[in-house]
């Protein structure tokens, strides 16, 4: 999401003359696009403004702005920083460039946050449309540099309603609302001739996609099938799926019908112990969501699945956390992105639960876990080896070890499977944005390595 917004940001700001450069050192404008899941993420946008603010020191006409959720969350707050002069929530980025040239110019510190977050009005609404419509598209200076190459992020809902109990996502970014279908095809055939090859459909619970025009309701399994009628996308994906029924095996069914949707779903399960989901307010239980696992492998046989996992929540014990190491175990992800529980301000959790798992146990088992998962990982990467696997290359891997020139005098590079897995191998650059087949040769946990063939 945050990806797709600094793009969005970006590419108005090149439109209104303003060129990006890679040195805060050069900038007269720089923003910081914040995310608040974590307290982490906040805490290092607050040391990235104690840097700022030396430098303004001796560049006092610089300009420094905060957009996206922590922006929403902490409003005024923030504009009291000695170093901020824009605070401009995720509704309000349609004006970016207003705000922009208002600081530059009138050198007064502005404010633009939505007071009633969860009412978004309908003229806001369509103000966020008509800025996404516009400036992710090419025709518009758009801008590339965040996804690798020859990939595009397109969204397919904004918001959310579900009220995790630790989530702030839907203080911070209001209702869920599905883009037009229209209008996320459109996008997408623009992207397509623009040489895009791979379009990732974004929503915080994309499954739940759902859009009526006239008699039809549109869900996702019909936006996959109307993006993969688009010629030059060869490949299509969408997250973050969450564990609920609604068009389940209907999405399923499309993946499994279509070779241009990839065989990959984001799943977050959270937790493991039925007691610990109920107070997350996660609509499941272990076993259902096992299920809903099962019936995806046995839908699409070669699907990869990722999970979420949330550890220390309120009141795990270590009985509800072997829950989760079972339901890890059994449900054979891909990979798992683990964290520790952050209580964020304002949630259910944060405002009736007490943080209590102390954070030397958060840690244990987060560790725990990360290892119960590499070594699945491990097995599930091995069964790679000696296989021919079809890559979308996106670029020069980013490991400057790893980034040598190989024998045959070309750079590594960084490819990634229908099934999102990242395969790391020596081939000309010109092949950035690009397909390509990989024989695989070695293979890490999460690192598959290979000869071009
Ligand atoms: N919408 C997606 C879903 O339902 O799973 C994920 C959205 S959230 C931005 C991404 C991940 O951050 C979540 O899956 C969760 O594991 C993690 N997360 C969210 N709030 C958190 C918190 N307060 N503390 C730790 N992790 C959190
Ligand atoms: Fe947050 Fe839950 Fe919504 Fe995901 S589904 S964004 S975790 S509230």
């Amino acid at each position: 999401m945050n990806k797709l917004d600094t793009a969005l940001v970006s590419s108005a700001l090149k439109e209104a003359g303003f060129e990006l450069t890679n040195s805060v050192k050069e900038a007269d404008v720089v923003l910081i696009n914040t995310c608040s899941v974590r307290e982490h993420a906040e805490q290092r946008v607050l040391s990235h403004l104690g840097h700022l603010k030396h430098i303004k020191e001796s560049r006092p006409d610089m300009v420094v702005g905060v957009i996206g959720c922590m922006a929403q969350r902490l409003g005024d707050k923030l504009l009291e920083h000695e170093a901020v002069d824009i605070v401009c929530g995720p509704a309000q980025i349609p004006k970016i460039t207003d705000f922009v040239l208002q600081a530059l110019q009138e050198k007064k510190k502005c404010l633009a946050v939505t007071k009633k977050i969860r009412e978004t009005s309908e003229i806001q609404a369509q103000a966020l449309e008509g800025f996404e419509s516009v400036y992710s598209s090419p025709a518009s200076g758009w801008e590339n540099r965040n996804f690798g190459m020859g990939q595009a992020y397109v969204r397919a809902m904004r918001g959310c309603n579900n009220f995790c109990s630790y989530c702030i996502v839907p203080y911070v970014r209001g209702p869920e609302v599905s883009r037009p279908p229209e209008a996320i095809i459109e996008q997408i055939k623009k992207l397509a001739g623009a040489g895009v090859k791979q379009v990732t459909l974004l929503g915080q619970r994309v499954n739940a996609y759902k859009y009526k025009s006239g008699e039809k309701t549109y869900c996702l399994a019909d936006l996959l099938e109307m993006a993969s009628d688009v010629e030059g996308i060869g490949w299509i994906r969408f997250v973050t799926s969450y564990p609920s029924e609604e068009f389940f095996d209907e999405i399923l069914r499309a993946m499994a019908g279509s070779p241009k949707v990839c065989n990959y779903l984001h799943l977050p399960a959270q937790s493991g112990s039925d007691k610990i989901l109920r107070a997350m307010n996660r609509h499941y239980t272990a076993s259902q969501y096992l299920e809903l696992v099962g019936r995806a492998r046995s839908i699409v046989p070669d699907i990869a699945i990722a999970g979420d996992f949330i550890v220390g929540f309120p009141g795990e014990t270590e009985e509800d956390f072997q829950a989760t190491v079972d339901l890890v175990t059994k449900a054979g992800y891909k990979n798992c992105f683990i964290f520790k529980y952050s209580p964020r301000p304002d949630t259910t959790a944060d405002k009736r639960l007490q943080d209590n798992v102390p954070v030397e146990i958060k840690k244990r088992r987060n560790t725990e876990l990360l290892a119960v998962q590499e070594k699945i990982s491990s097995e599930l990467s091995r069964d790679f080896l000696g296989r021919q696997v079809r890559v979308l290359v996106e670029g020069l891997s980013k490991k400057p070890h790893l980034n040598k020139a190989g024998s045959d005098g070309n750079p590594q590079l960084l490819g990634r499977t229908a099934t999102d897995y990242i395969v790391v191998f020596n081939g000309p650059e010109s092949l950035a944005g690009e397909f390509a087949t990989v024989k695989i040769t070695k293979t890490s946990p999460l690192t598959l390595f290979g000869e071009l063939f």
